[in-house]
């Protein structure tokens, strides 16, 4: 299906027993797709238009769209966000409304990253619409209707609405910086293992899974598998298939209603790591490149879980002893060591769901120990951990924590935590209940150092 038959709440009547629908009207991908702008928010009913940038972003399209906008007789309002590299904070969305102009009824968010969280998260909280222009293809959040932002000192994510149109000028993206686009191949790659995660959650916890989606997150894998070379050349037509994957993944999310079916324990590594550089105050890799580290280590993981049932019925008995071990008293003094002033957002999460306590891991288990041929099944059909680090260090990009300074406790405390910040099941909460957090994310570590397999 082409991606505008998929969009403008189109009700699909799904065989997974869900109607899924996108509410994004239009997306535009094209040479010189900028000169769209003025038609579609006439299309949108605008009176005014504010048009949010950061620094980058307006060198990027700034000039040439404010032009354009010029030209058409469009009333607007061009907003630059000064601050260097701003994140999605209490901060940044408060400076951003204390510079809104109240007359516009549209924001125009020029960007691909904070600035389409901070225009999808206000356009939500004042009830207008707003639209997307990208100006690289390093993510696939672009058609989501959530945005994930920094609320002390935790990312959080928040409900917020879909963009009325993504508008992605090929002109602009294949002129995206080299590590931006990199980034966009990064969060694709994590698909592998977030349709993994899925396909094992099914089995373990009964959740929900729809093939449809599946099939579209593969579709954004194979676009971008299929066409690396072109891509990392900057090919417009490379680009223009790693863009459309990137709002794909994007769609299939919209689909299911949550990032289920392109996030999962790469993406709550990355998200993890991000956290913790934050926290640090220091600068963290981008989303997409934290995202292809993850994927590596996440198939890593997975290589080794698999590999190690040369007496899985004693693991099964370990795993039950340290299960009904469990002291959350424990969990909790380690949470607060590591979240600091978020922890207390964590401790929350789990005192709802406990996910960790023997009530729900023993159960789990004898789920693991059923089906372990199954989820072995499943693990066999990732591509293997040097496949895609092979990919990643080709484009060039980083593919070992050390490329975006994630240190041996950094690497290691996100296998023991970063699943504490969702409660979605996938392999990190896997090795939890097997009790292999600490020997596998050693094991991969090593991996990373030395290069070495099993
Ligand atoms: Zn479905
Ligand atoms: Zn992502």
């Amino acid at each position: 299906m082409n991606i505008n038959e998929m969009l403008n709440n189109k009700i699909i009547d799904c065989s997974c027993g869900k109607e899924h629908f996108c509410s994004v009207k239009t997306v535009i991908i094209e040479e010189a797709a900028l000169g769209s702008v003025p038609g579609i928010l006439e299309e949108a009913g605008y009176r005014k238009a504010f048009f949010l940038y950061d620094r980058n972003t307006y060198l990027a399209a700034g000039y040439k769209l404010s032009e354009i906008i010029k030209d058409s007789g469009i009333q607007a309002v061009h907003y630059v966000i000064e601050e260097n590299s701003p994140v999605p904070d209490e901060k940044t969305i408060g400076t951003v409304l204390l510079n809104f102009d109240s007359d516009c009824n549209i924001i125009a968010a020029v960007g691909s990253g904070t600035v389409n969280d901070i225009s999808r998260f206000i356009s939500f909280k004042l009830k207008l619409p707003y639209i997307i222009i990208a100006t690289a293809p390093s993510m696939d959040g672009f058609a989501s209707s959530v945005a994930p932002l920094i609320s002390g000192g935790m990312k959080t994510t928040y409900p917020a609405h879909a963009p009325y149109a993504i508008i992605g000028d090929l002109d602009i993206l294949k002129n995206a910086p080299a590590e931006m686009i990199a980034a966009g191949i990064g969060d694709i790659l994590g698909k592998y293992t977030s349709l993994c995660d899925w396909e094992i959650a099914h089995i373990i916890t009964g959740e929900y899974k729809c093939e449809a989606l599946m099939s579209l997150v593969r579709q954004a894998l194979h676009e971008v598998t299929a066409n690396i070379n072109m891509i990392a050349g900057r090919d417009t037509e490379g680009i223009k298939n790693l863009m459309e994957a990137l709002v794909l993944s994007g769609i299939a999310m919209s689909y299911a209603g949550n990032s289920r079916p392109a996030s999962g324990s790469e993406h709550h590594l990355s998200h993890y790591w991000e956290m913790i550089s934050l926290m640090k105050g220091e600068e963290h890799a981008l989303h997409g490149t934290q995202v292809g580290v993850a994927a590596v280590a996440v198939l890593k993981a997975y290589e080794l879980l698999a590999a190690c049932d040369v007496d899985f019925s004693e693991r099964v008995g370990y795993a039950r002893t340290n299960a009904a071990m469990y002291c959350s008293r424990c969990w909790e003094k380690y949470i607060r060591s590591i979240y600091g002033r978020a922890a207390d957002q964590v401790i929350a999460l789990e005192a709802s769901v406990k996910k960790n306590y023997p009530s729900n891991v023993l159960p789990r288990i004898d789920k693991i120990e059923n089906a372990w041929e199954d989820i072995k099944g499943i693990i066999k059909g990732l591509p293997s951990a040097d496949n895609i680090k092979g990919i990643l260090s080709r484009l060039p990009a980083p593919y070992s924590p050390a490329g975006i300074n994630v240190d041996k406790d950094a690497f290691e405390s996100g296998f023991k935590a970063a699943k504490e910040l969702r409660n979605r099941y996938g392999l990190l909460q896997l090795l939890f209940d097997l009790g292999l957090t600490e020997d596998i994310a050693s094991d991969v570590w090593e991996y990373f150092i030395h290069g070495c397999s099993l």
